[in-house]
């Protein structure tokens, strides 16, 4: 198990747009490896990429249902007009939290780990979190889109919500 370090707030590399990934190596394999290992780490539901400094189109989600997502060049399109308006908070973001509305729906198109299409629809806490951290594969931080003010976690709430 190899943890990387998680980018925080303030950290340029977070604002900034990524690259397609073109091919999976061993390299993008052991990468991917790191970054659930890192988020398992630390009680996220989900990492992209920038967040341990690497400018490419990857990131993964668990949200605890059992599944693992790899997404890599993925495209995140809202399905449908219904929103959802929740708590939400970011690793990179530590002991915050915020209000932030999203789609209730999203379609994803994405490669997996094997560089293999496939595409999925996903529906509450899982596509806030894809929705989420497709954002940081351009440089967008929710804190952007938080209504109101930042609020700190309470400390039994850690283990939710955090992605
Ligand atoms: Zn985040």
């Amino acid at each position: 198990m190899a943890l990387r370090t998680i980018r925080v707030i303030g950290d340029p590399i977070l604002e900034k747009e990524t690259k397609a990934v073109k091919e999976v190596t061993d390299k993008t394999k052991e990468l991917i490896r790191d970054m659930f290992d890192t988020m398992y780490d630390a009680n996220g539901v989900g990492l992209a990429a920038p967040q341990v400094g690497i400018l490419r189109q990857i990131f993964v989600v668990d949200i605890g249902d059992g599944k693992r997502f790899v997404c890599i060049n993925p495209e995140v399109t809202p399905l449908g007009d219904e929103v959802q308006t929740g708590e939400e908070g970011c690793l990179s973001v530590p002991d915050k939290q915020g209000i932030v509305t999203r789609p209730m729906k999203v379609h994803v198109k994405a490669m997996d780990i094997n560089f293999q299409p496939y595409e999925f629809d996903a529906e509450g806490l899982l596509a806030r979190a894809m929705a989420h951290e497709n954002d940081h594969l351009h440089g967008i931080m929710y804190v952007s889109k938080v209504e109101g003010e930042l609020e700190d976690v309470e400390y039994e709430a850690l283990d939710e919500g955090e992605q």
